[in-house]
């Protein structure tokens, strides 16, 4: 009994969650009527419960639709909005609030809204119903209601009492139905009433002889005719709970009068309801194959989309999360093959040779007495300790400057970045959410492991700051390395020289060098100038000093005149001419105009050259034969310390790549597993999916076909069963 209502409002809701333009309609019970004409008062009593906000401004601004469920094995009762997550909600003074809220989200500006919200009422004690409640009629709009909000609302209603919908028109008793604007719209649509039902509400407003007469309506007749009710609570407080006290006061109010037992005339809440029911589930019957027509065409055409666009392949948001999860844990696993520990090496060594060659710049090739190398055997004792102590502090510098800090960084740099641009590409692009997991994972993993790293690097070259042994192999392999490495600098001088003669032009080029070379010379010899200068204000202050030593009782205003008069001493002393500073300024003066930027390249260009030239003169050295040997490190410094840079990337290396690297390697893919991958859930996956629009638009199309399917079996189940059942009539 009453199973097709059941199975057609489930199969309603599935029609609902997947078709957008309303084609596929199964019909549901549209309540109107005018404000306080007392519609939400029938709703409750049909429902049995208070949860319909209450108030005066207009607490109705969205349309409700109401999904009863009945539950005959199970005593819960509970309200769900399937829209909100917000699971069961047994407290029905909650969803009131809840309804309340949605409703008046919607500005005041609007006022009203056609977004419908969703509620569905499980319990044992409902019918299976789905009733959609509109906002009230409105007589005269308020000052701060928009003028428009009248046809706002008839629009609204007009959209919803269109077939195959079941209207209950609610009118009051105590208002003549000429004036009810719920039967007026209904008549527009309805006009014999065949889908109408008239719900006569505060029937204990009116003489029972008057309130009969309405019920049984001639000026308005509707083919399923007038229902009266009382939904009203008692006067006298009673022990029952509210609305067992509403259908107690109305059954007592029908009883009173004997005119309500007439034949042909409809009373009261209970037969309210066992009315509603028999019309939908009529409505439903003779639907049914119009809805099934409809539901085949849709899935017809759901499914020739499917096969069009993608081939009939099916998706799932767990098959793309696995597939996702896969190209990342590949591709890394490409790049780990390729990053290996020789491409770590290089890295380091690359490193390590740089700092090399800075070390190299500064403390060798700039000495002015650079040039004493390569004759270091015939040198004074003194001279050698000088160069022997150089290198010791080369080598120092390079052994002591946080190796195990900086080439762990190196490492970590790289692996970070890598893991960047594979959080950036397909298919995570999409997915800035997991992006961002990928990045915080790789941090985690290397930050975790870093200063054990790095720590252990400095650990493991601690021998080397004290001393560094090497083979003749390795020797003969720094003399090569440091020859290719000082080769390269060379190169780059070369380069960077040619392009600035490109740039400026040679001619012009060579003046500005001599002028910048003219102007140092100058600069130094006012220097010296300076020097002397001072030196000879020094003895002669030094002199004063005596002297006053000797005065030493004379007041101190004498001093101030002594210090004075020295200084017009000195400009006698310099012979009546221009003092240092005097002499700059005028110098400036006359200074050719000279544009600064091209200056600062002449400099560069002449630093560039002074470079070269030492370049070529070591590279000479390397290839010589007193390079030849490894007893000779302290005129041969760079291939030394190349020979260094390479212990020091070797070792470095193996401890990085046991340290990070490996953790790096097995930890990753468990962590994008777990934190990424299908054990995240069904929820989590279905998000991540549909971030990316084309798989989104693809499931979309799959799950359409699933439930259209789903609703197709359904609808045909019923089929049978009702043709099983004409054929069992007759
Ligand atoms: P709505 O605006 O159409 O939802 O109307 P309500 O259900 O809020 O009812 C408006 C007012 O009429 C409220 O004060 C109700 O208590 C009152 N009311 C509703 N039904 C009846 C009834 O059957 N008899 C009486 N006397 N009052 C009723």
């Amino acid at each position: 009994f009453m199973l097709l209502t059941k199975k057609l409002i489930e199969v309603r809701n599935v029609l609902n969650s997947i078709d957008h333009n309303n084609t596929l309609k199964l019909p549901s019970i549209v309540v109107i009527g005018s404000q306080s004409s007392g519609k939400s008062s029938v709703l409750e009593a049909i429902v049995g419960h208070e949860f319909l906000p209450k108030g005066s401004n207009m607490v109705t601004r969205r349309p409700i639709e109401l999904t009863l469920i009945h539950t005959p094995h199970s005593k819960e009762e509970y309200g769900e909005f399937p829209a909100l997550g917000l699971g069961k909600v047994h407290d029905f003074k909650r969803i009131q609030e809840t309804l309340k809220d949605l409703n008046m989200a919607v500005p005041e500006s609007e006022c009203v809204s056609s977004k419908p919200i969703e509620l569905r009422i499980y319990s044992p004690n409902i019918p299976d119903l789905t009733l959609i409640d509109l906002p009230g009629y409105i007589q005269i709009t308020s000052k701060n209601q928009p003028r428009t909000l009248k046809e706002k609302i008839t629009e609204l209603c007009e959209k919803y009492i269109q077939e195959p919908n079941i209207i209950l028109a609610v009118c009051a008793a105590d208002v003549d139905l000429a004036n009810s604007e719920a039967l007026r719209s209904s008549r527009k649509v309805d006009p014999l009433g065949l889908r109408t039902i008239g719900v006569i509400t505060k029937m204990d407003l009116v003489e029972p002889d008057r309130g009969v007469a309405i019920l049984k309506n001639q000026d308005y007749p509707l083919h399923l005719g007038y229902i009266g009710v009382v939904c009203k609570a008692p006067t006298t407080p009673t022990k029952d709970n509210m609305t067992q006290a509403v259908i107690k006061t109305e059954e007592t109010f029908f009883r009173s009068a004997y005119q309500f037992s007439q034949r042909g005339v409809a009373v009261g809440t209970g037969t309210l309801r066992r009315k509603l029911m028999d019309v939908l589930e009529e409505n439903m019957g003779s639907n049914l194959g119009s809805i099934i027509k409809a539901v085949q065409k849709e899935l017809d055409e759901t499914r020739y989309q499917f096969k069009v666009e993608y081939n009939d392949q099916k998706m799932s948001a767990e098959s793309y999360v696995a597939e996702s999860v896969d190209k990342l844990k590949h591709r890394f696993k490409d790049f780990s093959r390729a990053f290996g520990k020789p491409q770590v090496r290089l890295e380091i060594r690359h490193m390590l040779e740089q700092r090399m060659l800075d070390i190299c710049a500064q403390r060798y090739w700039s000495d002015p007495r650079i040039g004493e190398l390569s004759q270091l055997d015939s040198a004074p004792e003194e001279d050698r300790l000088y160069w022997d102590l150089q290198l010791d502090l080369a080598s120092s510098a390079l052994t002591k400057s946080g190796v195990g800090r900086q080439t762990t960084q190196r490492v970590v740099d790289i692996l970070s970045r890598t893991m960047e641009q594979l959080a950036e590409a397909e298919p995570f692009n999409h997915h800035p959410e997991a992006a961002n997991t990928i990045k915080s994972m790789t941090h985690e993993i290397l930050s975790s492991r870093s200063q054990a790293t790095a720590d252990q690097v400095e650990n493991t070259i601690k021998p080397y700051k004290y001393e560094v042994e090497c083979t003749d192999g390795e020797w003969a392999e720094g003399v090569k390395r440091a020859s290719a490495l000082l080769q390269a600098e060379l190169e780059m001088c070369e380069d960077a020289l040619a392009k600035i003669k490109t740039t400026v032009g040679t001619k012009k080029l060579r003046k500005a060098i001599n002028y910048v070379i003219e102007a140092d010379r100058e600069e130094s010899r006012r220097a010296q100038r300076r020097e002397e200068a001072s030196m000879q204000r020094e003895t002669r202050s030094l002199q004063q000093l005596q002297e006053e030593k000797v005065e030493e009782d004379e007041e101190e205003e004498k001093r101030g005149t002594v210090a004075e008069s020295s200084e017009s001493e000195e400009a006698q002393a310099n012979g009546g001419v221009l003092s240092a500073e005097e002499e700059d300024e005028l110098e400036a003066a006359m200074r050719p105009h000279y544009n600064p930027k091209l200056l600062i390249k002449a400099r560069e260009a002449l630093s560039l050259r002074d470079r070269s030239l030492i370049l070529k003169y070591r590279l000479a050295a390397l290839k010589s034969k007193t390079c030849k040997n490894a007893k000779n490190k302290t005129q041969c410094p760079e291939a030394f310390l190349a020979v260094v840079s390479e212990k020091l990337a070797y070792t470095s290396v193996m401890f990085i790549q046991v340290e990070l690297m490996n953790e790096f390697v097995f930890q990753l893919p468990r962590l994008i597993d777990s934190r990424l991958g299908v054990k995240t859930g069904q929820e989590a996956m279905e998000k991540f999916a549909r971030e990316n629009p084309a798989v989104g638009r693809h499931l979309q199309l799959m799950d359409r076909r699933t439930k259209l399917e789903e609703v197709w079996e359904k609808l045909n189940y019923l089929v049978r069963r009702q043709e099983e059942a004409k054929a069992r009539k007759w």
